[in-house]
Order: C-alpha cells, then structure tokens, then sequence
C-alpha cells in the first residue's frame, strides 16, 4: 500500500498526507524530490531538500519512503534518505541507471515504460538483478493508448502474465494509469483482483495547488475509503493488506 503525493511540496503538507495515509492503512510513503517533466518549464522537485523532508515525515510517522532517480549521478544523495528506488517509466529501459541501482541492495520499483512491451519491462528488471540487488518490485502503471478519456491504457492483464513469467512482486499504479481520481478505485480493486502484490496511490490534501499530477490525486478521505474497500476484497481473495493501523507513533 504505497502512497502519497506525486512530488515533495512542503514539510507541513507532506506531514498532514503522511498521517492521513498511514491512518489509512498505506505502509509506504512516495513523493517525488527529483521530478520527470514532460515540460523544462514544469516544477523539476525539489531535490535534497525534498529527501530530506521525505526521510523526516516518513520516520515521524512509522513509514518507510520511496523516491524517484532520474540520474545516476543522484545515487549516493539518494540513498541516504530513501528505503526504495523508483526508477520510472521514462527510465525504464535507461540502462546506465538500471545498472547503477543493481549495484545496491536497496529495494527498487520500477515500472513499467509507456511504450515497454511486458518482456521489455523484464528485461530491464534482469538489468538491475544481474548486477546483484535481488530486490525489484514491478509495477504496471500503463501504457499509451489512442483513446484520451484515459491518460494511459491500464494493462490489468499484465498482471496474470508477469505472475507467470517471474518470481517477482507487481503492484498496480492506477493514478498514473488512468490519470482520473474516479477511476482508481475500480482499478485498483481490478488490479488486486488480477493478483496485484500491492497498489500505488497518488494522494493530495489540496490537489488543485499540486505542483505536479494534482488532477489525479485522490482526497486523503477517498483514499481512505479505498483502503477499507481494498481491505475487504483482499480478505475474499485469501489475501491480507493492514488498513487502518493507527495513529502514527
Ligand atoms: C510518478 O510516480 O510520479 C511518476 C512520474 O510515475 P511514472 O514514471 O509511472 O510516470
Ligand atoms: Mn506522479
């Protein structure tokens, strides 16, 4: 259950997400300090001062932290403030950094790039695991499609293959996937379904001020109440996933 917003704005602000995600049940808090844009002109993150409020809310609150590298030449910053690596769908096939992060241990997500095929998407997974770090997660966070109603074509059927093509965890990002705040429950629950490890949310107390992807953000309340929906599902598919756990320590 990873959540949070797509990029670190503010300590207050990514305090007051940490604890309303964490009420909700999520065990990994995102946010984006080093920011892909589409645009040069776009808020780029906020770098080390974005690491360091990440690491400070993340442990304030009991959770760990996941955070995006664009470049390899951030590593070393990198690591002394995140528990994960994301490595993103535009770095996906980005091969001097798939090598670099599998030469550490810490535990990567990577996803799935916009345009990789699923043998793509394992391929660079076997770029990371070959150097030596075991620990990749994959996550299906969309494909282009030729339909806009949608920001990508969320691929639930990956999920189903990559189980049967590797040993490795896939989780499902359907903030990314679909890009609207009323579709990510459905797909959620269609990703767990599918037999998703894990779900990534984005989350946002005030989504119209985001400096990034505010309009798919979903409401720290509606996030909540997926959580509970997710909790159920997840006890019909034989599965566990912690929800409301409590206030923070
Ligand atoms: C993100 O997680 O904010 C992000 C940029 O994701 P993706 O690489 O899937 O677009
Ligand atoms: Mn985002």
């Amino acid at each position: 259950m990873i959540a949070g917003p797509c990029a670190v704005e503010n300590e207050k602000r990514m305090d007051d997400i940490a604890l309303a995600i964490k009420q909700a049940g999520a065990n990994l808090l995102r946010g984006g300090a080093y920011k892909p844009r589409s645009s040069p002109y776009s808020f780029q993150g906020l770098g080390e001062e974005g690491l360091k409020i990440l690491r400070a809310v993340g442990d304030r609150h009991g959770l760990p932290v996941v955070t995006e590298i664009t470049d390899p030449r951030n590593l070393d910053q990198i690591l002394k403030y995140t528990d994960m690596l994301q490595v993103g769908a535009r770095n996906m096939q980005n091969f001097v950094l798939l090598n670099e992060v599998g030469q550490t241990s810490t535990p990567v997500l990577l996803k799935r790039g916009m345009s990789a095929t699923i043998d793509d998407l394992l391929m660079s997974a076997e770029y990371i695991l070959s150097k030596g770090n075991p620990n990749v997660i994959l996550c299906e966070r969309g494909i282009k499609g030729f339909d806009p109603q949608t920001r990508n074509l969320f691929d639930v059927a990956a999920v189903p293959v990559i189980r049967s093509l590797s040993h490795l965890p896939i989780i499902v990002d359907p903030s990314h996937a679909t890009g609207r705040p009323e579709l990510i429950p459905s797909c959620a629950m269609a990703g767990l379904a599918a037999g998703a490890d894990g779900v990534h949310v984005e989350v946002h107390d005030c989504p119209e001020e985001a400096m990034s992807d505010g309009p798919q953000a979903l409401l720290p309340d509606q996030y909540a109440e997926l959580a509970t929906r997710m909790a159920q599902l997840a006890e019909l598919l034989g599965k566990t996933i912690p929800v409301k756990t409590g206030a923070s320590p």
